[in-house]
């Protein structure tokens, strides 16, 4: 029985109503499109003096974003301008927001991203003024603002309880369930970045294992390098050093990574290897915390720390290292300082983070992949500082490693077996 389910679970949301709200968007009017792009907003307010040469221009993400989740909607400018404004009928009733971070605009019009009044997450219930074919016109906070019809309902969404029959509900492979931060978390409040959303899948396998395992692909973070987070919760300075130097006490919430020598960005790779890993894992019985499914998630590496911490078993981060010289994988272990493995929660927990680290090494040596030193390295990260599971950040490889889809499939397989190593299980 995996702890995760006696835990609170807050803005949940079956993945199901983010795919029905999709399919209804289709075939409706023209100033219908896809609502739902987590976290972008809170990217957008951090991008004034971003300098992050691996991300692309705002602009071009949304359009992606647009495109890929309903590309046959999208509209030229002029086809924009030349649509009709919605015409509304008054009406007087309470909706509910259905999707996850949802935006509510000033204007029926979603060519225009300047509209954008507030982000809303799903339950939200709204007072509805005016109702057309495609827009809700609805007052939130004295503003009367538009919302996209297909991301409400008249239905208050059932929250998923945490109990097992409710877990056949969201059980399924190809959905999920959006877990929020809960500021009442423990550390939660030391997370800048937190409005994005992880995904927890249910395994559908007959010999589910009850273990829910948080997946991090490692960056991916739109304006994550630009904010500052605190590296340890006393606010003592960092042991090591490594993306930061040591006596640090404050970090980037997320870095943006490194670019391999081929010109891929590593929050790429680690998003592919990501799922690959998932779809392993889930197939072998175990559920999946996703942190990450996208370009751009709106959790900073504490946000990450602390969902894992309340939604999962243990916490494995995917990333390769900014060497040149493909080394091989290792695990950043807990720095041997006694200062560092005194403090909490990292002197309750650095042994389980230890043997986490040593068993996915194993678990990638026995699958054939090149293993750097003696396996581990010690680091001192937010990740590890924040942690209260078995929480490991694992480096793949490097800047000159190969990250085709058959390795990367190698590599998933190897993690797996560490997982089951771990756990005890076969
Ligand atoms: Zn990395």
């Amino acid at each position: 029985m995996s702890k995760a389910y006696g835990r609170r679970i807050v803005s949940v949301l079956a993945a199901v109503s983010m795919m029905a709200a999709a399919a209804s968007g289709c075939g409706q009017g023209k100033y219908e499109r896809m609502e739902i792009v987590s976290g972008e907003t809170a990217g957008e307010a951090l991008e004034a003096g971003e300098d992050n040469p691996e991300e692309e221009p705002a602009a071009e993400m949304r359009e992606k974003a647009g495109e890929e989740a309903q590309p046959e909607t999208s509209l030229s400018e002029r086809e924009r301008a030349m649509a009709p404004a919605p015409s509304f009928t008054d009406v007087s009733d309470t909706i509910y927001i259905k999707g996850s971070q949802v935006r509510l605009r000033t204007a029926p019009d979603t060519g225009n991203d300047q509209n954008i009044a507030a982000v809303v997450n799903s339950g939200t219930a709204l007072t509805r003024t005016g109702d057309s074919d495609d827009w809700c016109r609805i007052s939130y906070e004295g503003q009367t603002l538009y919302v996209s019809k297909s991301l409400v309902s008249s239905e208050k969404p059932q929250a998923i309880p945490a109990t097992a029959d409710a877990n056949q509900a969201a059980a399924s492979t190809s959905g999920g369930s959006q877990i929020s931060l809960d500021n009442g978390w423990k550390y939660a409040d030391y997370s800048a970045i937190k409005s994005g959303t992880a995904t927890l899948y249910r395994s559908e396998s007959d010999s589910r294992k009850g273990i829910t395992v948080c997946v991090n692909a490692g960056h991916g973070t739109k304006g994550g390098g630009n904010v500052k987070t605190q590296c340890h919760p006393d606010g003592t300075p960092k042991v090591t050093g490594g993306t930061t130097g040591a006596g640090a006490t404050k970090a980037a919430a997320v870095s943006s990574g490194m670019t391999f020598l081929d010109g891929t960005p590593e929050s790429k790779v680690t998003l592919a290897l990501a799922k690959a890993f998932k779809e392993k894992l889930l197939a072998a019985g175990y559920d999946v915390l996703m942190i990450r499914e996208g370009d751009d998630v709106q959790l900073d590496n504490i946000a990450r720390t602390v969902l894992a911490n309340n939604m999962a078993d243990c916490h494995i981060a995917l990333h390769w290292d900014s060497t040149e010289n493909n080394k091989g994988a290792f695990f950043m272990s807990v720095p041997n300082v006694a200062s560092y493995r005194a403090m909490e929660p990292v002197a309750s927990n650095w042994q389980k983070h230890q043997s986490l680290g040593e068993n996915l090494v194993a678990g990638l040596k026995g699958a054939g992949v090149k293993i750097f030193s003696s396996g581990s390295m010690e680091m001192d990260l937010t990740q590890t500082s924040y942690s209260t599971v078995p929480s490991i950040d694992i480096e793949l490889g490097d800047k000159a490693s190969d990250h085709s889809a058959g390795t990367l499939d190698v590599l998933a397989s190897g993690l797996l077996a560490g997982v089951n190593s771990y756990f005890g299980k076969e």
